[in-house]
This record gives C-alpha cells, structure tokens and sequence, in this order.
C-alpha cells in the first residue's frame, strides 16, 4: 500500500528544482507550434492547499518556494517558475501550490495534450476532481511505470516524460531505469524527466550514473543531470541532502539556464549552513 502523500511536502527544495525544470522545459517546448503531450507518470493530487493540514504538518515550503516568494535578483529561470506559481494563486498570496499536473495544464497550449497516472485512490480522486471535463487532459488510477507503449510515440511526435516516484518502494530505482530505457526504445526523441532523491543510500546514490549510461548514445540530444543539494550529509545517514533531475534530450538553453540559476537556489535555500551545493553536467 502506498503511504506517500506529497501533499507534506509541497513546495519544498525538491518541488523548487523539479518545477523551475518543468517550466523552462515546457516554455521552450511552447516555442514550436507543433502540438505536444505531456506524460506525468506519478503525477500527486495536482495541486496543494499551504494553509492545509499535511502542508503544515512540517512546512516545508517554508526553505523552498517561501523563500523564493519575495526575493530580489531570481535568476530567469527561477524567475519564470515564481511567476507561474503567481499566476496559479491569481497574483495574490501563496495559499496554493501547483504540481506538476496543474503547472503543465496552465503551461500547454490548445494543441498540446496532458496524460496523468496517479495510483494512490484519495490523490487520484482530487486530481481527477481538479480537471474533470478538461478535454485536453486524461487522468488514470493507474501504474505509470506501465503505461510507457501506449503513450509513446505521441502522434505528433513531441513529448515529454515526466517520471517522479516517491521511492518509497525500493523497486522504484530499478523501474525508473527500466523505463528510461523502455521510452528511448520507443522514441529516442522524446524528452525524458526524472526527479531524484538526494539520500545516503546505495541504490539513490547510484542512479544518476545509471541513467546517465541508459541516455548515452540512444537519446540524440543527450543528457543533462543537475543536483541541488540543501543539508550538509548526516552522520546517522537519514534524511534527504537534496535532489537531482535527470533530462533525456534537454532543451539546449536548459544547461546554461541550471548553471545561472543553481549557484544563486544552493545560496538561497541552504538549510545547514555551508553545506548548500549544485552540479548541472551535460554528456
Ligand atoms: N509529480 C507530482 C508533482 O510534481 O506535483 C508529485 C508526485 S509524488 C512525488 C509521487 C506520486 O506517485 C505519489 O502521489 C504516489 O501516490 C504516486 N505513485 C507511487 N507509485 C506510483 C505508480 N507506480 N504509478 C503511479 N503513481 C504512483
């Protein structure tokens, strides 16, 4: 049974990277007319009240999208992903925070399609509430890990993956993987996007050079994998130090936007202090 609810964690340091990525991805997705379909593997509940009782169980906006909320000099690619967590609250104040359903369904334009898998029954309920009668939009209680032949290739031929489990099941690491392989055999194009936990365990600390290899040499535009860590690493070894995310076939602004852009999030969203870093490396 899954336990994960990523309503307590909404907005945190790993929402940060994962969404600032999605956004400049799907905004230099958004330069070509061409139509285009978003496939969001674990996609949550899609959108999180702050002021709800899980958001605030820990707060854990408070050292990720609250810290950026008023902040002056953002980067651009920063930048661009505040203005459209603004835009979801109606420029108001930050009462809600969008995931990545709802931050890809304000992005896409009439052409473009958006395919969402959710299995845990209360997040699939809300998130299905959210965007019923959208026609653009299909919403699924199912295992996104499974869904990868019926949805690749896109019928036009431009699509973005978005893989983001919660790795509360240690076979996650092995069916991300599996998955990466499986979406490059069927569409070598496509752009792949995969969120990962920064932790001190064998199985986390070796998927970025696994996914690096399954990339290598089968996606045509390559590979990109930034890191942002925010805590120093623990002598008891719990606890997540930070997150990566992994791009098969990267937009080519998406390194150089990360590099402008970590340096200024590590600073920004330390939690121990000195121990805030970034790597954004490209093969
Ligand atoms: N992508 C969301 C966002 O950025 O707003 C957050 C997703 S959360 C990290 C992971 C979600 O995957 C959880 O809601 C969990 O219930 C769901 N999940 C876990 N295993 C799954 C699977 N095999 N297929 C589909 N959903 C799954």
């Amino acid at each position: 049974m899954l336990a994960y609810r990523h309503a307590f964690h909404a907005g945190n340091h790993a929402d940060v990277l994962k969404h600032a990525t999605l956004v400049a991805v799907l905004q230099h997705m958004n330069l070509k007319d061409k139509g285009y379909r978003v496939i969001d593997t674990h996609a949550g509940a899609g959108a999180y009240a702050l002021g709800g009782r899980a958001a605030q169980t820990r707060r854990e906006f408070d050292t990720g999208i609250n810290r950026l909320w008023e902040a002056a000099g953002l980067p651009p690619l920063v930048q661009a992903y505040v203005e459209q967590v603004r835009l979801f609250n109606g420029e108001g104040l930050l009462r809600q925070y969008p995931g990545s359903p709802l931050l890809a369904r304000q992005l896409m334009r009439p052409q473009d399609q958006l395919r969402l898998f959710e299995l845990h029954a209360t997040d699939h309920g809300l998130l299905a509430g959210k965007l019923r009668g959208d026609a653009q939009v299909e919403v699924k209680p199912a295992d996104g890990f499974t869904v990868l032949k019926a949805q690749l290739p896109p019928p036009t031929r431009r699509g973005l993956l978005l893989m983001d489990p919660s790795y509360e099941i240690k076979s996650d690491y092995p069916r991300v993987l599996a998955a990466l392989r499986e979406a490059l055999a069927r569409f070598a194009e496509c752009t792949v996007m995969i969120w990962l936990p920064q932790l001190q365990l064998l199985d986390a600390a070796k998927l970025p050079q696994r996914l690096k290899a399954a990339a290598t040499g089968v996606a045509p535009k390559g590979w990109l994998l930034a890191r942002l860590s925010v805590a120093r690493p623990r002598e008891r070894g719990f606890g997540m130090l930070g997150s990566w995310v992994f791009v098969a076939n990267p937009p080519h602004t998406l390194a150089p936007a990360l590099r402008e852009a970590l340096p200024w999030l590590a600073a920004t969203l330390a939690e121990d202090e000195g121990a805030a870093g970034w790597a954004c490396e490209a093969g």
